[in-house]
């Protein structure tokens, strides 16, 4: 049966801190020789999504902004299906488009006068500075088409009326420590993997698909795979989940990515 794998980056393919991934390269470059292929699935832009793809020679569909939307390049599939044609992808929309939720965030801070600070109220300079990010990290990051980060400088007791407001207005949100999300209530991992595994099922006939994450947000990407698995996070555990088939590596971020690549693609 052909192997499909959904892979988160950041803390998960790529180290959390340095967004190192050389520990991972061997393994890639095996699964790239056995035509297997490697999804992303992450938070990050379609921008930061096509660097790496680039910087490690992948041509596979990706997921991008935690489930916004999913790019299949041109020709990928044999077969013709329901999306949008842009810069050489079929592009599959599954979350709510950024001008809508940039309307949604100025609507609530002239309504409450809290202090709310977008990306894309910040030049690529003072995101770099804010997130400890280089300025051409910081444009492909700002470069959003399906969420917006902002920052919230306000009382943790006001959260929960920023987290009504967002909700009323149709939206979802998302707090990640630093930065608050503001996505459409369809963009979701898991329902972005389920729709690919689809599309590479009627290329393929049966799929068998492995899916690797570190984080709360991987949670649905997990649960709509055939085989999940979890990296060790730099606390040293793993995300707080039970799923009766969860593969829990005994590595680190790349590391314990290489761990389940070799366990579950390679023997
Ligand atoms: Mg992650």
């Amino acid at each position: 049966m052909r192997l499909v794998l959904f892979t988160d980056l950041d803390g998960t393919m790529l180290d959390l801190y340095d967004y190192t991934y050389d520990a991972t390269l061997p393994a890639l470059n095996a699964l790239k020789r056995n035509g297997i292929p490697v999804v992303f699935c992450t938070a990050k832009t379609q921008a930061e999504n096509e660097y790496y793809r680039e910087e490690m020679g992948l041509k596979d569909p990706f997921i991008v902004e935690n489930g916004g939307a999913i790019f299949i390049p041109d020709d990928y599939f044999s077969f013709e299906f329901e999306c949008k044609k842009r810069d050489n992808y079929c592009v599959v929309e599954l979350g709510a488009l950024y001008e809508a939720l940039r309307k949604a965030l100025t609507e609530i801070r002239e309504e409450t006068g809290f202090k709310i600070t977008g990306f894309g109220d910040m030049t690529a300079e003072e995101v770099a500075k804010d997130a400890n990010l280089s300025v051409e990290q910081a444009k492909r990051a700002k470069a959003k088409h399906y969420n917006e980060s902002f920052i919230f400088d306000e009382p943790k007791e006001k959260e929960t009326i920023l987290f009504d407001m967002i909700s009323a207005k149709g939206f979802s949100h998302t707090y990640g420590g630093r930065y608050y999300g503001i996505h459409g209530k369809n963009a979701d991992k898991g329902k972005a993997v389920k729709i690919l595994t689809k599309l590479f099922t009627q290329e393929y006939g049966a799929v068998n698909t492995i899916g690797i994450g570190d984080s709360m947000n991987d949670i649905p990407l997990l649960k709509a795979v055939d085989q999940p698995a979890a990296v060790r996070n730099k606390k040293g555990g793993w995300l707080d989940i039970s799923l009766p088939n969860l593969y829990k590596a005994k590595g680190e971020g790349p590391e314990g990515w290489v761990e389940v690549v070799e366990k579950f693609t390679l023997q």
